[in-house]
Formats: structure tokens, C-alpha cells, sequence
């Protein structure tokens, strides 16, 4: 029977880990892929506070991690679904490794890349489509891009793809970005990027060596075009992960975990903090806050709860 169990290894789930481990309750951290989440494929972080000079997503990943376990924080590798309530005991199973008991739970989920689901996207995944400009974006050497998307990540992911790519074209479905004014001076600043605004992409096409060209629709006057490029990069937002929930916490419109400012969800004992949770800004800084008020208030429900 752990205190806490923690679902998913992102800053805020670290973070999570790292307080109640402090706190000197048994705390296990459930990872279904590798810690650090969305940050591990961020190539470079410049607006997390204490490094002033920018630093690797992988780098910060990893600190965060050793940090957390430093205090007993125990981490494993495993892909929940489903949690139950029996009482006031919650139950974790695993698909391969059983059911876990835990006193209270911590949601740290976050989320997963937004398809486009356009013709191509699924025949050339991995042949020139993408969701992460770190993994890939080093495959594409003096080869023309296109990033989809107006927000933070598709620009300063896009202006990243520029260290390899001799041109990124980035294709938004409006005139105006969405990102940060600073990451949209840059961009735009920026030679090798060419902004094609009002338009979407309405295909990828390819042969058997990868992707060759995408088409693209011009939203205002209907007119199709082709870019020729070597790879296509997708940054169109997020969708939460809450799959193995099924019902169990209350969700807004957009499927986010609904939460007080204690990070308690609609059901007793379970919190939730990161990029699951509904709320207005997504960074790594609002994270780890989150992180550690949830850490707090399971702390306190174990209190008045498990005397
Ligand atoms: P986002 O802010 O939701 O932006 C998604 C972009 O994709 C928007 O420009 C949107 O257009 C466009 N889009 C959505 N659906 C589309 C579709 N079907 N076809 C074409 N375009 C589509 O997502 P994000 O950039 O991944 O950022 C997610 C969160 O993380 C944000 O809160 C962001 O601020 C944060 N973030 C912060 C940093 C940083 O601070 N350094 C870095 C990365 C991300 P519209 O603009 O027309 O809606």
C-alpha cells in the first residue's frame, strides 16, 4: 500500500514526487514513457527560472528527476488503465504488472499531440511527419520543412528546424500568431522562416523514400498550392490524457480534469496537476506549482483521512 501514487513523470508529476517523498509518504511515480514528458522533447527551455542562459529540455528533465528521487522517490515504467475507488483505498492496475493500493493519487498525465488527420499523415508517420522537431528535427539537413501551427511550440519549434532545414515554411490558418510577441519577432526576423498565413494542409504526399511535397488550401480564396518539402512537423495543440478515467472526475468541454485551487478533483483523494488540468496558462513553471500544492493537499487528505 503506497501514500501516494503519482501517474505521469512530467515536471509536474516530478515535482509531485519530489514534495511527498519530503514528506516522508510512500510515493510511487508511474511513467508509461520516459520522464521529463512533453519537455524531454523540447530542444532548448529559456523561460524556467534559475537558468537564465536557456537549458536543454533533456538537461532540465533530468535534473528534475534526480531531484525527485534524492528524497526516496520510487519511479517505474508502466502504462495505467484504469483507477478505481474501494472506499477510501484506490485501486491502480497496470496492463502488465497487477493492481497497486495507494492512499491518495495524483494525476500528472498531460497531454498528446493533436492529429491533423489529413490524407498522408498516418502512411508517412515517422518518414518525414513529425511531433517532435528535437527527435527529427536533425534528419532533415539542407531540406525545406513545413511546421503546421501558429502557438508557441510550432513557431519556436519551427525557428529550432532552422539550424538544420535551408527553409521552414509555417503554414498558420489565420494572419495573426498566436505565440509569444518575443518567439514571433524571432520568427519573423528569421531568413530561412517564410510564414504562409490563412492556410491549412490538406495533404501529405510521398513515395517510399518519405514525404515529397504537402498541399496546402488557402482558407480565404480556396486556392490550392504545393510546398515541396522533406518532412512536415504538426503543432496544432494538445488533446489530455484521461483515457483509463473513464468518468470517475469531473471534465470541462475540452476533456481537462476540473480542479479547486487545492488541485483536488471532483473525486476524494485525487489531485491532479500539469497540463491535464484545466486552466488558462501551460508552462513548465505553472507545472511544478501545481505539482507541489498537490503534493501538500494529498498530504493533508491522508492526514485527516488514514489516522
Ligand atoms: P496552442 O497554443 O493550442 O496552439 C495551437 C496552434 O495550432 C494554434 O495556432 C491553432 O490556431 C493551430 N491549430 C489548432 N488546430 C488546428 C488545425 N486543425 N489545423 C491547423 N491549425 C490548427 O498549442 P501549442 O503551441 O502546442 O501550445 C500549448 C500550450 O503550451 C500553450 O499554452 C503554450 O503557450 C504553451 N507552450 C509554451 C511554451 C513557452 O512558453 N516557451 C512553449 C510551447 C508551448 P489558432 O491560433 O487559429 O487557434
Amino acid at each position: 500500500m503506497y501514500d501516494v501514487i503519482i501517474i505521469g513523470g512530467g515536471p509536474a508529476g516530478l515535482t509531485a514526487g519530489l514534495y511527498t517523498s519530503r514528506a516522508r509518504l510512500k510515493s510511487l511515480l508511474i511513467e508509461k514513457g520516459f520522464t521529463g514528458g512533453q519537455v524531454m522533447t523540447t530542444e532548448w527551455v529559456e523561460n524556467y527560472p534559475g537558468f537564465e542562459e536557456g537549458v536543454s529540455g533533456a538537461e532540465l528533465s533530468q535534473k528534475m528527476e534526480k531531484h525527485a528521487t534524492k528524497f526516496g522517490l520510487e519511479i517505474m515504467q508502466g502504462s495505467v488503465v484504469d483507477v478505481s475507488l474501494s472506499g477510501a483505498i484506490k485501486k491502480i492496475t497496470l496492463e502488465d504488472a497487477g493492481t497497486l493500493e495507494t492512499k491518495a493519487i495524483i494525476l500528472a498525465t498531460g497531454s498528446n499531440p493533436r492529429l491533423l488527420k489529413i490524407e498522408g499523415e498516418d502512411t508517412f508517420r515517422g518518414r518525414g511527419v513529425s511531433y517532435c522537431a528535437t527527435c527529427d528535427g536533425a534528419f532533415f539537413k539542407d531540406e525545406k520543412l513545413v511546421v503546421i501551427g501558429g502557438g508557441d511550440s510550432a513557431v519556436e519549434e519551427g525557428i529550432f528546424l532552422t539550424k538544420f532545414a535551408e527553409t521552414v515554411y509555417i503554414v498558420h490558418r489565420r494572419d495573426q500568431l498566436r505565440a509569444a510577441k518575443v518567439v514571433q519577432e524571432r520568427a519573423i526576423e528569421n531568413p530561412k522562416i517564410k510564414l504562409v498565413w490563412d492556410s491549412v494542409p490538406v495533404a501529405i504526399k510521398g513515395d517510399d523514400s518519405g514525404v515529397n511535397s504537402v498541399q496546402v488550401k488557402n482558407v480565404k480564396t480556396g486556392e490550392e498550392s504545393s510546398l515541396d518539402v522533406g518532412g512536415i512537423f504538426i503543432y496544432i495543440g494538445y488533446n489530455p490524457n484521461i483515457e483509463f478515467l473513464k468518468g470517475l472526475v469531473n471534465l470541462d468541454e475540452n476533456n481537462y480534469i476540473i480542479t479547486d485551487e487545492t488541485m483536488a478533483s471532483s473525486a476524494p483523494g485525487i489531485f491532479v496537476a500539469g497540463d491535464v488540468r484545466a486552466k488558462p496558462l501551460k508552462q513548465i513553471a505553472t507545472a511544478v506549482g501545481e505539482g507541489a500544492t498537490a503534493a501538500v493537499s494529498a498530504e493533508k487528505y491522508i492526514e485527516e483521512n488514514f489516522k
